[in-house]
């Protein structure tokens, strides 16, 4: 079996999850809009699942929607939020940065291209933002400020707190943050106290593929983006995977409850790997915020090797030696570019084109680590 330390992509589904997931399947459920018994019993599976999720998670039943997972509940949160609060006069005005998953920066874009005056806030070389300059992009006119809680590449975060405490709250702002990789890896109600948007994605946590979360906060104003059903406060029309949505909530009640536990497993075996990389493979580079940092992912480290190729055959070649770890590098107009959140590091291109990502998951052991380091240090060619 390969070593797979890429959990920031997805992650195996938890057996306590996936019970839940077959016992619910075969339970004959029907449509939950359906008025008979079948339709009665699922929309009670979905309802049992809304209040377990907003327990877990602090806040209140009627602030969960259910998504199919992070990339629509970002473009619900960003052009539902505008579309919302845009009025018919000056341009709105949104606030994001360049090291933001392609879940936002994408709706972000086109909401500059149809109009919105966009402002992109800088960020340090290692993915820090100043909340200071975030409020002064906002001034007094934003409509939506969207800032990702970690990013899920280089495992930098943002502090939600200070960012809130310097827009303020104000009627007709919201703040969204993509959480998708926070949860489970950093305490989440922390997070949650000073939104008025997060998305969450339930794949990354050990529960099904397909379920997301938007949490909207009692008073956050956003718009649907779909039509043609009542379901999910007419936020998000369609009929509910019921089965999927009642195996999420376990996830989420896991995530929450473990949280703790394996941020500091996480932090310390990768604290471990990274001294024992450096020791074989003594020229790596260290992208994003140093390990030893309080403010970042306990489980994500992004690291290049100059030199040896770009990541795409790095990751390749460490692929058929046994290791799967991902790159950010992708291949575009048939040039290889950097990711765009190592490029926003301001890193030099070759050291931004050989980055590789290596990310922890709860099943992640020291003995794989260990492995993986060997496995490096002989697919990289790096001292004894
Ligand atoms: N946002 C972040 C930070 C992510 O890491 C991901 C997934 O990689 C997403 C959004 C998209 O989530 P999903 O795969 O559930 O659409």
């Amino acid at each position: 079996m390969p070593i797979h330390l890429d959990h920031n992509a997805t992650t195996p589904l938890r057996p306590e999850v996936r019970e839940v997931l077959l016992e619910q399947w075969d339970a004959g459920l029907g449509n939950p809009s359906s008025v008979h018994g079948a339709g009665r019993r699922a929309r009670a599976v979905v309802d049992e699942a809304r209040e377990r999720v907003a327990a877990a998670l602090g806040v209140d039943e009627g602030e969960v929607v259910f998504t199919s997972g992070g990339t629509e509940s970002d473009n619900l949160a960003i052009l539902g939020g505008h579309g919302a609060l845009s009025g018919r006069g000056e341009p709105a005005r949104v606030v994001s940065s360049r090291l933001e998953h392609p879940a936002v920066v994408e709706p972000v874009r086109r909401l500059g291209a149809a109009g919105a005056r966009v402002e992109w806030v800088g960020n340090d070389a290692v993915g820090r933002i100043d909340p200071a300059e975030v409020a002064h992009a906002a001034g007094d006119g934003a409509v939506l400020v969207s800032l990702m809680a970690a990013n899920n590449e280089i495992g930098s975060t943002n502090d939600l707190g200070a960012v809130r405490a310097a827009l303020g709250r104000r009627e007709g702002l919201l703040l969204h943050t993509d959480a998708v990789q926070a949860l489970g890896r950093l305490p989440i109600s922390d997070i949650l106290a000073h939104v008025d948007l997060a998305s969450l994605s339930l794949h990354k946590v050990g529960g099904p593929l397909g379920v997301g979360i938007l949490l909207r906060r009692a008073g956050a104003r956003v718009a649907p983006r779909t039509f043609g059903g009542s379901q999910e406060a007419e936020l998000r029309p369609g009929t509910e995977n019921a089965a999927a949505i009642a195996a999420a909530a376990v996830a989420v009640e896991l995530a929450v409850q473990e949280t703790e536990a394996f941020a500091a497993r996480s932090r310390a075996l990768l604290a471990d790997f990274w001294r024992d990389l450096v020791a074989v493979l003594p020229d790596v580079h260290l992208n994003g915020p140093r390990l030893d940092d309080a403010a970042r992912l306990p489980n994500t480290l992004n690291v290049s090797f100059v030199g040896r190729g770009d990541a795409r055959m790095l990751v390749t070649r460490l692929d058929l030696a046994g290791l799967e770890v991902s790159a950010g590098s992708a291949c575009a107009s048939g040039s290889l570019e950097p990711s765009h959140v190592l490029a926003a590091l301001g890193i030099a291109q070759e050291r931004a084109l050989s980055g590789v990502r290596i990310s922890l998951g709860r099943g992640t052991t020291a003995a794989e680590l260990s492995t993986a380091v060997d496995i490096l240090r002989r697919t990289l060619g790096g001292t004894t």
